[in-house]
């Protein structure tokens, strides 16, 4: 277990009020659904609670709960995987061990030279689209054409399409690797007790326009939601791994960006509840619309996060547009250099930030929690801040962010959230609940 800075006393109780420790349900030892823990069973079947989040409006979220023993599977490869997930059927897959986006069809790992297309190489990419020679215009041209053909390549390998109806839950130590669930035009999905782990783009693109220099820009999130109603995420890690953006050169100066998001919502997505999970470690977690057009997304991209730990992970925590967001209950740790800001304020987004925890790095101060992606308003009530070296003490987000920067965001997003479960917690206690229990490889599997 992490480390946490509070009493062991506390840590204690707060482990007492936890599912019952792994050591009492040790690993499947079989491959199939026979040698399944009682309680393997039982949480796979177990159906979003009624008015937990966005997800349980509706017709709710079950999953694959309703799955008949045909319909229950243990995978262990991406083709297994791939295989037991593509059907409508309501469906139960467990995920065992590590499955790699990357494994070919032999097992064996692939690398990016193998997605690459013929006419592709970084080498080619870099020296065609070098703003000294391109100048400040999208690259275009053989050399890109030949990128586009190699992430389409990439797609159809490290992509994984999730049908409705389903409950995918990972075994104990389960874990997806190089690998995007796309739950993409469907309904009805659980996700549960896996941890992500470094979704690459082996082919990121080159946008001389973004920001003031440029960037590079990757797709490949870990989990994207686009047109898909009635979705829960929970008890999750994700993590960069041994590949974090650290690690990568700069090109045209600036950072060689492989990764994208963590959990992206978008594209109309709606009726989503992100619970208990761990975002660790990373820069874009999640988006939450990513368009400015205001058209099929209006009343749509309505989320509910609670009870998640956002460690070290830099933007994006999430970043709205148009939806009624409700944040409550959530951990945030943030610091180090690559931090940009926690919650994002897009147009027409509606946050409702209630009873969040923020222990913050020196360098870091309240007025540096939101960012206004030119949007007009946030609700924030109840939410506590410890900032380096000093006490937890509670914080108006948006008094604090108007003081620094205008324009001024207005302190009423326009709604109350009336979906959520269980007792909202006092934002001191969030962290010492929270901390411990977020996150994969903590639910009794
Ligand atoms: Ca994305
Ligand atoms: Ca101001």
């Amino acid at each position: 277990m992490r480390k946490i800075a509070v009493g062991t006393a506390l840590i204690t109780l707060t482990l007492t009020a936890a599912p019952a420790p792994a050591a009492a349900h040790p690993p499947v030892g079989g491959g199939g659904p026979a040698a399944l823990s009682p309680l393997a069973r039982q949480l796979a079947r177990q159906p979003l609670p009624a008015g937990d989040g966005w997800a349980a409006a509706g017709p709710g979220t079950t999953g694959g709960a309703a799955a008949s023993p045909d319909q229950v599977h243990v995978v262990t490869s991406r083709a297994e995987l791939v295989a037991a997930l593509g059907s409508d059927n309501p469906k139960i897959v467990y995920v065992k061990g590590t499955i790699d986006g990357f494994e070919g069809a032999d097992g064996r790992l692939l690398d990016c030279t193998d997605l690459a297309d013929p006419g592709y190489s970084l080498d080619a990419y870099l020296a065609a689209y070098d703003p000294a020679v391109w100048g400040r215009a999208a690259p275009s041209g053989p050399v890109e054409e030949a990128r586009l053909r190699s992430v389409s390549n990439q797609t159809r390998h490290t992509q994984v399409e999730v049908g409705s109806n389903t409950t995918v839950i990972g075994l104990r130590g389960a874990r997806l690797a190089g690998l995007t669930l796309m739950i993409d035009r469907v309904s009805n999905v659980i996700v549960r007790n896996i941890t992500f782990d470094d979704a690459r783009d082996c082919f990121p693109a080159w946008s001389p326009t973004d920001g003031e220099t440029g960037n590079w820009n990757s797709q490949f999130d870990q989990i994207s939601v686009r047109r898909s109603e009635n979705v829960w995420i929970d008890h999750n890690t994700f993590t960069d791994g041994d590949n974090p953006d650290r690690a990568q050169p700069s090109y045209f100066g600036r950072p060689y960006q492989v990764h994208d998001g963590s959990l992206d919502i978008t594209h109309t997505a709606s009726l989503v509840t992100v619970s208990w999970n761990r975002f660790d470690g990373r820069d874009k977690v999640m988006l939450i619309g990513s368009s400015n057009t205001v058209g099929p997304d209006v009343d749509r991209l309505k989320v509910t996060l609670h009870h998640n730990l956002f460690d070290r992970s830099s933007q994006r925590l999430p970043r709205v547009r148009f939806g009624q967001v409700d944040v409550y209950n959530n951990a945030y740790r943030l610091g180090g250099e690559s931090f940009e800001y926690a919650i994002g304020v897009g147009v027409q987004s509606a946050v409702y930030a209630e009873n969040n925890h923020f222990t913050l790095d020196a360098g870091i101060g309240a007025a540096d929690l939101l960012y206004n992606w030119d949007g007009t308003a946030i609700t924030t009530r109840g939410n506590w801040a410890k900032p380096a070296g000093g006490a937890a003490r509670p914080v108006d987000l948006v008094a604090a962010y108007n003081v620094v920067h205008d324009p001024d965001l207005s302190p009423d997003a326009g709604w109350t959230p009336a979906l959520r479960h269980g007792p909202v917690l006092p934002a001191p206690l969030v962290p010492l609940v929270v901390g411990p229990l977020a996150g994969a490889d903590r639910l009794p599997l």
